[in-house]
């Protein structure tokens, strides 16, 4: 199973796409988690990627491009993957395509999340990460109000979580990120399921569709 994610930033891609992992067997590739590790290890391209993140601009498909292709040499396996954060463009997406069908691979679904923007600001408000697995989620899922509950690291806010950056951000998927949707939705591959609700009843409502799928 090949899957993408591409809702817009905070929309939820992170949480489901672990889950749908977990629940499959899948790789899971977040590109956001990536190049936040990649900062904090201050390596090159985390140096690359760190003005650009920082005003909330998309990366360009030179650098991403590479970045994924690394990726699906380790990870492109018989169980498949999920990508969260890729294609984020039209080019990653074309990208992406000559690489499966080179492979005489497919992707089998690609999954938009989609929210309200009003919503989506209020919830990067109270969001978290843990510095030390990657665990994101929110600040009310922390134990004892600080820890991540996964590893007991100390959880902090997400170097790109700020009001301004998140704008630009959004601005970034409307211009890029939509004319991908319609590629998947013109490719007959597109599943678009409301991110409005608990994160098992949205769960719930993929795995329905992933297991007509397969
Ligand atoms: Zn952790």
């Amino acid at each position: 199973m090949r899957i993408v994610l591409l809702g817009p930033p905070a929309s939820g891609k992170g949480t489901q796409g672990r889950a749908i992992a977990a629940q499959m067997g899948l790789n899971y590739l977040s590109t956001g988690a990536l190049l936040r590790e990649a900062i904090d290890n201050r390596c090159e391209l985390g140096l690359a990627a760190e003005p650009i993140l920082a005003r909330g601009g998309y990366l360009p498909d030179a650098l991403m491009e590479p970045i994924l292709g690394e990726w699906l040499v380790r990870h492109d396996d018989k169980n498949g993957w999920v990508l969260d954060g890729f294609p984020r463009s039209l080019g990653q997406a074309q990208y992406l395509d000559q690489w499966l069908s080179s492979h005489g691979k497919k992707l089998d679904m690609a999954i938009t999340l989609a929210a309200p923007y009003e919503d989506l600001v209020s919830r990067i408000r109270s969001r978290v990460e843990c510095p030390d697995c990657r665990w994101s989620g929110k600040t009310d899922e922390l134990r004892d109000a600080e820890f991540c509950p996964t590893c007991g690291g100390l959880a902090t806010a997400r170097h790109d979580d700020s009001e301004e950056n998140y704008k630009n951000r959004y601005a970034e998927y409307v211009a890029y990120t939509l004319p991908v949707i319609d590629f998947y939705r013109e490719a007959g591959s597109l599943l678009s399921v409301s991110a409005n609700g608990t994160r098992e009843v949205i769960s719930a409502e993929i795995f329905s569709h992933l297991a007509a799928k397969s």
